[in-house]
């Protein structure tokens, strides 16, 4: 979540004055960046990973299972065991850093210092994770532990779970009906955000997942655990006016959404047109990887009918209008906008001659004004363009003291709208003031449950992005058509049961796959940065229409290939593998880990989310109608913590030999 300032927020009618002013000085500073840095060039491979945790705090009498809200003594505790770490430490495991995150009972852990290229990086990727959880396991309570659990399945329930108990009705900032202020990170920006948000869309915000029919939930389902008729927020009625709908599960509130874990992967690209290459590369990928990382099917107490948080994150941040939701005719709004500010990306933004004008035909609303001032600094269209589409949001934060800034050396006002732009991917300008160069963060994933799989979707995704840069992969298709499948991927069960859009020809060179030799062609221990685009092939193959160049195919064709000439998103991974010289047994872990991904799309391992429901539905206290009461939380959140510990086996979704992520941890929780 952005940068934490110190200061004094502004409440959203006071902080809407300045939004012209921060969108100008946020242009400012993107050109002043882009001045300076839009040649810098030869850029290494660093990329690191972002982890979210949720700290659970189990009742072993009562057998609950809440979410703990000591967050902020938690941070203090590990910073301070962080930095004597790092005085005693001979610096052979780079130091972990752990951050603040929207809920109160959520950690954030990244490697202290990002990944290089190196083979040998890419090795201790896993143990690097299981470090991080373990020190966090260590300096929580006894019955405290941290779980990489995407969504909380009785948030917002009724009964008690937070630890401490907070009651609803003081939900000052989202005037949830479900959710208490405590739910929230204290500092400043997240109750502003929260009620920014409300306060700007001029309602609560309203999601309604499916509820997932079983065999004894009732039809039509009127959920009897909303208060339809409390009395303490001028916005309680909308729930019985129309915002809860039948048969739904129905949440009003951003904790719901910002509440969610993920994992997050970011790239460093040798210049600016490679990182464009790989943000495009990578925009067709989010929707599959989401899928098969899917990992949520439970909220507020119920099964849902879907297996992911996407749709829930996009609509508890959507701080559109009525006018710019197309529900009233534009009076006061400037736009109509067809996506919440979470969502998936909207425009293809490489230059290379892959990048048919064809594949961007989503509507996008561009404030016009910032679009003529970045083509009038020279800027190109697709860039122009996208800075000018994230540039249609307003602040929603403004903090009294960082009104006026330096446009030389700050980039806080063209963050503080980048950073509310949360798209399945990111494209990050270096900062100013730094080494770092131009990035591509990868968002859509679910986190894991176990490092292990953490662990093998990094190397997967960092493996794949590599072999789209050597190989020159198109995975292009029109944008409209990755939209379609971030529906599908959310889906109860979406793996085995849909069938995606991709393109059926990836490589750009006219070479068939079949026919390529398999020689190494990168000696060195080392993933490389910088493969130039080549030009367009003679032969004209590019021409076809775009209709004809992709397809429908099933997750496992997506993933482990279909025919001979389309060796699927693992195939290219293992080639590009094999183009690297490794030690054997090196070779064995990193192919573990693509197993892992293969035997997840083909069907013979389960997702999460699937083994999460077959769990509520086969545990005995069950009741087929669609609740996942507190006992059963508690019993999932007990097997989740066994599983990553490797004192239970999963052999449905984990490979047989999986031993567990913190053997040492065995002890801390009888
Ligand atoms: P945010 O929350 O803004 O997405 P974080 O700082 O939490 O970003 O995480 C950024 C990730 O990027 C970390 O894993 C970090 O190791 C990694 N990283 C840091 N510097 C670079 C760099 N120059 N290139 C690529 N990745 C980097
Ligand atoms: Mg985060
Ligand atoms: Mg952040
Ligand atoms: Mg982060
Ligand atoms: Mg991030
Ligand atoms: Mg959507």
């Amino acid at each position: 979540m952005g940068l934490l300032y110190l200061g004094t927020p502004l409440t959203w009618e006071d902080a809407k004055q300045y939004a012209d002013h921060v969108r100008h000085h946020g242009i400012t500073q993107f050109l002043n960046i882009w001045d300076r840095l839009k040649d810098k060039t030869g850029d290494e491979l660093l990329w690191g990973d972002e982890i979210e945790y949720m700290v659970i705090s189990f009742d072993d009498e009562k057998k609950n299972a809440k979410l703990s809200l000591r967050q902020t003594e938690i941070l203090a505790k590990l910073s301070a065991i962080v930095s004597d770490i790092c005085s005693e430490c001979d610096s052979s495991i780079a130091v972990p850093t752990f951050h603040p995150e929207y809920g109160r009972y959520m950690l954030e852990s990244t490697p202290g210092s990002p990944y290089t290229g190196s083979i040998s990086d890419l090795l201790i990727v896993e143990q690097n994770m299981r470090y991080r959880r373990s020190l966090a396991r260590r300096h929580l309570q006894p019955n405290e532990v941290p779980l990489t659990f995407t969504s909380f399945p009785r948030l917002g329930s009724p009964g008690q779970f937070t630890e401490p108990y907070h009651d609803p009705c003081d939900a000052v900032s989202s005037h949830s009906l479900f959710l208490p202020e405590e739910i929230t990170n204290p500092h400043a920006r997240f109750p502003t955000l929260t009620a920014n948000i409300r306060r700007r869309r001029g309602s609560k915000v309203a999601i309604n997942l499916p509820i997932y029919f079983d065999e004894k939930t009732p039809r039509p389902f009127v959920d009897p655990t909303i208060p339809w008729d409390r009395t303490i927020y001028p916005e309680d009625p909308e729930a019985k006016n129309g915002a809860a709908l039948s048969d739904h599960i129905y949440l009003d509130a951003m904790g719901f959404g910002m509440g969610c874990c993920c994992l997050q992967l970011t790239f460093q690209a040798c210049n600016v047109a490679e990182a464009r290459r790989l943000y495009d590369a990578l925009i067709p990928v989010g929707p599959i990887l989401l899928a098969l990382t899917a990992a949520s099917p439970i909220w507020r107490g119920y099964l849902a009918d879907v297996d992911c948080r996407w749709n829930v994150i996009a609509g508890s941040v959507d701080d559109r209008t009525e006018e710019e939701r197309g529900l009233k005719p534009l009076v006061n709004d400037r736009y109509k906008i067809p996506k919440s500010r979470y969502d998936s990306v909207d425009l293809y933004i490489s230059q290379s001659w892959m990048n048919r004008p064809e594949y961007n035909d989503n509507h996008l609303p561009i404030d016009e004004g910032i679009y003529d001032r970045l083509k009038a600094h020279g800027i190109d269209d697709l860039l122009s363009k996208h800075v000018a589409h994230l540039f249609i949001r307003d602040p929603l934060v403004v903090f009294s003291e960082t009104i006026d800034q330096d446009d030389e050396t700050s980039n806080d006002h063209f963050e503080n709208i980048q950073s509310t732009n949360w798209q399945t991917l990111r494209f990050k300008p270096p900062p100013p003031n730094s080494s770092i160069g131009w990035r591509v963060e990868f968002r859509s994933m679910e986190v894991q449950i176990t490092d292990y799989e953490n662990a093998a979707f990094a190397v997967f995704v960092v493996l794949l992005s590599r072999a789209i840069l050597c190989f020159n992969i198109n995975f292009y298709i029109p944008i409209s058509k990755v939209d379609e499948n971030m529906e599908r991927a959310q889906e109860r069960a979406a793996v085995k049961s849909r069938r995606f859009f991709f393109r059926k020809d990836v490589f750009t060179d006219g070479t068939p796959f079949s026919s390529r030799s398999s020689s190494p062609m990168n000696k060195e221990k080392k993933l490389l940065n910088h493969f130039p685009t080549p030009p367009p092939p003679e032969n004209g193959s590019h021409r076809k229409s775009v209709e004809e160049e992709y397809e429908e195919m099933t997750m496992n064709e997506i993933m482990n290939g279909k025919g001979e000439d389309f060796p699927g998103l693992v195939g290219l991974a293992a080639a590009y593998l094999d183009t690297l010289d490794i030690d054997p047994d090196e070779l064995v872990k990193l192919q573990g880990y693509l197993d892992l991904v293969r035997r997840r799309a083909n069907g013979s391992l389960l997702t999460a989310a699937t083994w999460m429901r077959n769990f509520v539905r086969s545990h005995p206290k069950y009741a087929k109608d669609s609740v996942v009461s507190q006992e059963v939380n508690y019993d999932l959140m007990v097997a989740v913590d066994e599983i990553e510990r490797g004192v239970r086996k999963a052999p449905e979704f984990l490979p047989e030999d999986y031993s567990g992520g913190n053997r040492d941890a065995g002890s801390i929780r009888v």
